[in-house]
Order: structure tokens, then sequence, then C-alpha cells
């Protein structure tokens, strides 16, 4: 590796040993992301037992990885990750410290920004490198404005957009040849020690494996209208309802459904997004489906930015339309693979 190039480093964020689907997503671009900022790029994570996981990242990604390895990381603590993350920046000459986006990744990024007197800029959904500079953006106002940022200091902390960077994935990692080092650094601070994990009961995988997803917000008007999701639903043979957090905090859809940065990521092959604006937060946990429709009054939604079909008719005219549709095609004897 030329570390007078410069480097990234890609900190991947791990819960029980696997890696976060972001994780994996920024992995599959850490490539495109490096030749974007002409360096060389590196995965880093922190944990404990990590050998496995590591291996697996570094072959998926071509990526040579070090795994910080201490059994106070068991569990996720952002504090930790940045203490011990903070000495590679020097070593590898980092032009930028680069992590999926999610809450915890953002409280790790800070941590590390104020340890190492650097700029922090999270949420970033696109890159570009224009001469010494580069060019961010982001959202603000759930999506309605897209502001620029210029960085002309380094090394800059960031966490990433899922579908920030364009292009696709590289397959082609015969030319590079990755290497996998697990490091046990001492920790000196540990003022907070992280005890467990407790998963929420009831929560089931069915969202992530679902193919189809009919997904409502505040647009639903009321929890009696999310019916209309269920028997949506219920035309496809994998399907399953999602939320955004809008409706779940008014109670009419339970939080173990909610889908976004503070909710679940999923990826259907068809993600039906009923009533939802499309605030960043949301998009973070959907973008990555294959096909979006997005049904919503107004025109000037956000989420029109990134669906693939928009449809601009009140979801309680819409769906019941559908199905009608849906009812009277198969009436006519058209098989399920006609969908
Ligand atoms: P709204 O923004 O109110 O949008 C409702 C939409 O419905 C509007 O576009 C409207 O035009 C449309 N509409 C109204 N009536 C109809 C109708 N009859 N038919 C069709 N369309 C209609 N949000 C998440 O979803 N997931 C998260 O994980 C998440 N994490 C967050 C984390 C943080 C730290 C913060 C600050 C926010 C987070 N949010 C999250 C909240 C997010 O910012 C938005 O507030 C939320 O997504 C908005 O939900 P919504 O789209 O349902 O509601």
């Amino acid at each position: 590796m030329n570390k007078h190039r410069g480097t990234i480093l890609i900190i991947g964020d791990t819960l029980d040993g696997k890696l976060s689907p972001g994780t994996k997503q920024l992995g599959s671009k850490a490539w495109q992301l490096a030749d974007r900022l002409g360096c060389d790029a590196v995965g880093i994570l922190c944990g404990h037992d990590l050998h496995v996981t590591a291996n697996d990242w570094s072959e998926a990604t071509g990526l040579s990885v070090i795994a910080l390895e201490n059994p106070q990381c068991r569990y996720p603590h952002p504090g930790l990750l940045a203490a011990m993350a903070a000495p590679l920046v020097s070593e590898f000459s980092a032009k930028a410290v680069c992590f999926p986006h999610a809450m915890r990744t953002c409280q790790a990024a800070a941590v590390l920004a104020w340890k190492l007197q650097a700029p922090c800029v999270t949420a970033v959904e696109s890159i570009t490198l224009q001469g010494n500079e580069l060019i961010l953006k982001r959202s603000q106002y759930e999506g309605r404005l897209i502001a620029s940022q210029i960085i002309d200091r380094f090394p800059v902390m960031l966490t990433l957009m899922p579908g920030g960077i364009p292009g696709e994935p590289e397959m082609d990692r015969s030319s590079r040849s990755p290497a996998v080092e697990i490091r046990q650094p001492a920790i000196k601070d540990d003022r907070v020690t992280p005890l467990s994990v407790d998963r929420i009961a009831g929560r089931d995988q069915g969202l992530e494996n679902a193919l189809v997803i009919v997904s409502g917000g505040r647009g639903l008007g009321s929890a009696e209208h999310k019916q209309q999701l269920e028997k949506t639903a219920a035309l496809f043979k994998n399907a399953a309802v999602g939320a955004s957090r809008g409706a779940c905090d008014l109670g009419w859809m339970p939080h173990s459904l909610q889908i976004g940065e503070t909710g679940r990521t999923v990826a259907p092959a068809l993600y039906l997004a009923c009533g939802i604006s499309g605030a960043p937060q949301h998009l973070a946990g959907m973008r990555e489906s294959r096909t979006i429709v997005a049904i919503n009054t107004d025109k000037r939604a956000a989420i029109r930015s990134i669906a693939h079909y928009f449809v601009q008719e009140d979801l309680n005219t819409f769906l019941p339309l559908l199905r009608d549709r849906h009812e009277k095609t198969f009436a006519k004897g058209e098989t399920d693979e006609d969908q």
C-alpha cells in the first residue's frame, strides 16, 4: 500500500459479530469511493472475536481489514471505537474516515472528530472531489433542501448514507491482495462498559426477508387505514407491512415495523411507500429497494426523488383500485408469475 497517496478508512459497524447491512453496502462501494478521492482504502472493525467476520468482509470487498479486538467491545461502544481507531488515522495518513450512516456510527464519528480536532459531516448523500476540496451533499428539512458543503481540511470524518456512491460494486478484485490483521490495542478510557444488548421481543425477520413491502406513513390519516396496507400486502406471496417513524410515533403501527435510520434496513424487490414523505432518515432504511413505488398526494414530496414510479393520488383511493384491478386480472386467469 502506498501510504503517500493517502487512505480512506472504512469503519464497519458490527453487532453480535455480524456486519450491519450498511457496512456491507459501504464495503462493496469502498473502491469506487477510494478512486473518487484518489486514495487507497482499508477496512477497520472493532469488537470481539472478529477473525471470521474480518476475513469474510475482506474476501467480499477486496479490502485489507484491521480488526481491533477487546473484550470490552463485545457490545457496540462508540467511545471505545473512536479511542481505538484514532491512532490508525495518522498511521495510514487517512484523508477521510468513513462510517455507514447510523445512530451509533454518528456518535463514533463525532467523538473521533473531537479527539482529532477534525471536521465531521454526517448523513452525506454524495461526494465529489474538486481539486483539493471535497464537495459533500446532504439533505436538510426532511429532504426538502440539499445542502452542499466544501471540505478543505483533512482528515474528515464522514457518515455516508446508503446509495451515496454511484456505480456498481466492484466485481474484479484480482488486482488486490488484501490482508487481515488482528490487533489488541490497550484501552485507557473505560468509563462506560456496555453490559448487554437485549433483543426486542416479537421482532422477527419477516420484513428483511420479504420480497414486497407495503409501507405506510402519516399520510394514512388514522390507525384504521393500516388495513389498506395489510390488504394490499395480501396480494403478494412473500409480502410484509412496514411503517415510517411518523406512523409509529402516532401509535398507528408498532415500532418494530419502523423502517429507516433508527429502524430496520430493507431492500425488497418492490417497496410501496404509501403516504410517506421521504425524509432522509426513512430513505436510509429502504433506498436500496429494487423498485420503489410512492403513492402520495403531494407531487413535491421528497420520496419522488428516489421513486421509480410516483402515483400522485390519495392512498385510500389508489390502494382499493389497485386491489380491484388485481382481482379482475386474476379472475381472467392470469398466473401469479404475471404479477
Ligand atoms: P410526513 O413527513 O408527515 O409525511 C406524510 C406524507 O403523506 C406527506 O408527504 C403527505 O403529502 C402524504 N399524504 C398525506 N395524506 C395522504 C393521503 N391521503 N394519501 C397519500 N399521501 C398522503 N423516520 C423514519 O421513517 N424512520 C426512521 O428510522 C427515522 N429515524 C429518525 C431519526 C432521527 C434522529 C430523526 C430526527 C428523525 C427520524 N425519523 C425517522 C423521522 C423522519 O425525520 C420523519 O419525521 C418521518 O419519516 C416522517 O414520517 P412520514 O413520512 O410518515 O410523515
